[in-house]
């Protein structure tokens, strides 16, 4: 079978050749790919950044955001059966630290998880992969046209779950739990497919969803904003500094630029006791000039949270397949819309390497779905 690689040494791209995975075990399960999604951390590792082989190999198969066709199954297998749709997670545990022995390996304490297409395991990229059922979410039929977004939402899931869970606990009964983000003022940064599915999950969730971008008001991403009913902030307009003063302040932000400078200064548009959750990975190792004590003595005056969060648990990818579910039904066919580029997987250098304009997600095409 085919499957796309990088060779870490060299840094070189290759459509190679490989042995069908087959089921080795009662728990496994063997999937089809039909799409695999591109991000950030894919052009970073085409570009020669973060990619780990497996140990004793020369090259990764690279690809982390899929979604399949379930050809067979284990004998002990109840989630799925063949002809189903499905994603399987990223992240494998280090199998030492109690988040992971409690299948949470999304907050792994020793560093030692793996990753499928990042990190020491070969990823979905491939014409077909095989995996365990703990890591497998069936996704519906009617989501066939969508449930490649499964991954890049599972990581705003979790940093939107986690950010409730942390506020309820500080202010208990200060809100009725079941309809906690009810009118709550959410400010999105950065309108890249996680901005934007966050911005969904938000506004399924009833909240006041702002995004900030620096793009044209009339372009893809502000105009899905839009359609969800978030407002668009052109941040070459309204610099993060004035967030505050011309929108007003946030009780919650949720940061997926990656670009360092911005991540800090978004802080100053937290209202008091509001809570901040970053995803963006900045790349390179410029230092920064920020108004350091300025922010910190706002962080501590108004007991505000700042977090970091990455990866996602299977819950909440499980979140991630129940909300495209949710959009679809509020939104017929909105969300696919994310989903700009598609290559089929002979033109993985273009999907890889080109970055036009309008893009908001590329995927790459494995096979066309029945
Ligand atoms: C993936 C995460 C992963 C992270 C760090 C992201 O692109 O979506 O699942 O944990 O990269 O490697």
């Amino acid at each position: 079978m085919k499957a796309i690689a990088i060779y870490p040494d060299s840094g070189k791209l290759a459509l190679i050749d490989q042995p069908e995975p087959k089921i080795n075990a009662s728990d496994e399960i063997l999937v089809q790919i039909l799409q695999v999604g591109i991000c950030g951390t894919d052009r970073e590792e085409a570009r020669g950044g973060r990619a780990d082989a497996p140990a004793g190999e020369a090259y990764l198969v690279i690809g982390h955001e899929m979604f399949g066709r379930v050809v067979s199954v284990g004998k002990d297998v109840s989630k799925v059966k063949p002809d189903d749709f499905a994603v399987f997670t990223v992240r494998r545990g280090c199998g030492k630290c109690q988040p992971c022995l409690m299948g949470r390996p999304d907050m792994c304490q020793t560093g030692d998880y793996k990753e499928r297409g990042i990190k020491e395991l070969n990823g979905y990229q491939s014409t077909f992969v095989v995996d365990q059922e703990a890591y497998l979410i069936r996704v519906p039929p009617a989501l066939s046209e969508v449930g490649v977004l499964t991954e890049p939402l599972s990581v705003a899931e979790k940093a939107i779950d986690e950010v409730m869970k942390i506020q309820q606990v500080r202010l208990p009964g200060a809100a009725d739990l079941s309809n906690w983000w009810q009118t709550r003022r959410c400010l999105v940064a950065g309108l890249g497919p996680i901005g934007l599915l966050a911005a969904v999950a938000l506004r399924l969730r009833g909240a006041q969803v702002y995004g900030l971008d620096i793009v044209d008001q009339d372009s893809p991403r502000p105009q899905f904003l839009a359609a969800i009913g978030g407002k668009y902030i052109d941040g070459r307009k309204i610099p993060a500094n004035q967030v505050d003063s011309q929108i007003g302040q946030m009780e919650f932000i949720f940061e997926s630029t990656g670009v360092a400078a911005l991540e800090f200064n978004l802080l100053d548009a937290l209202g008091p006791s509001g809570i901040y959750v970053l995803t963006g990975i900045p790349g390179g190792d410029r230092p920064l000039e920020i108004p350091g004590a300025e922010l910190i003595r706002q962080l501590v005056l108004d007991n505000q949270i700042m977090i970091g969060s990455v990866n996602a648990s299977l819950r909440h990818f499980q979140m991630a397949v129940d909300d495209l579910g949710r959009a679809e039904d509020r939104w017929a066919g909105l969300t696919q819309k994310l989903i700009t580029q598609r290559y089929p997987f002979t033109s993985y250098e273009r999907a890889l390497l080109e970055h036009p304009e309008d893009e908001i997600k590329t995927v790459i095409e494995w096979e066309d779905k029945l």
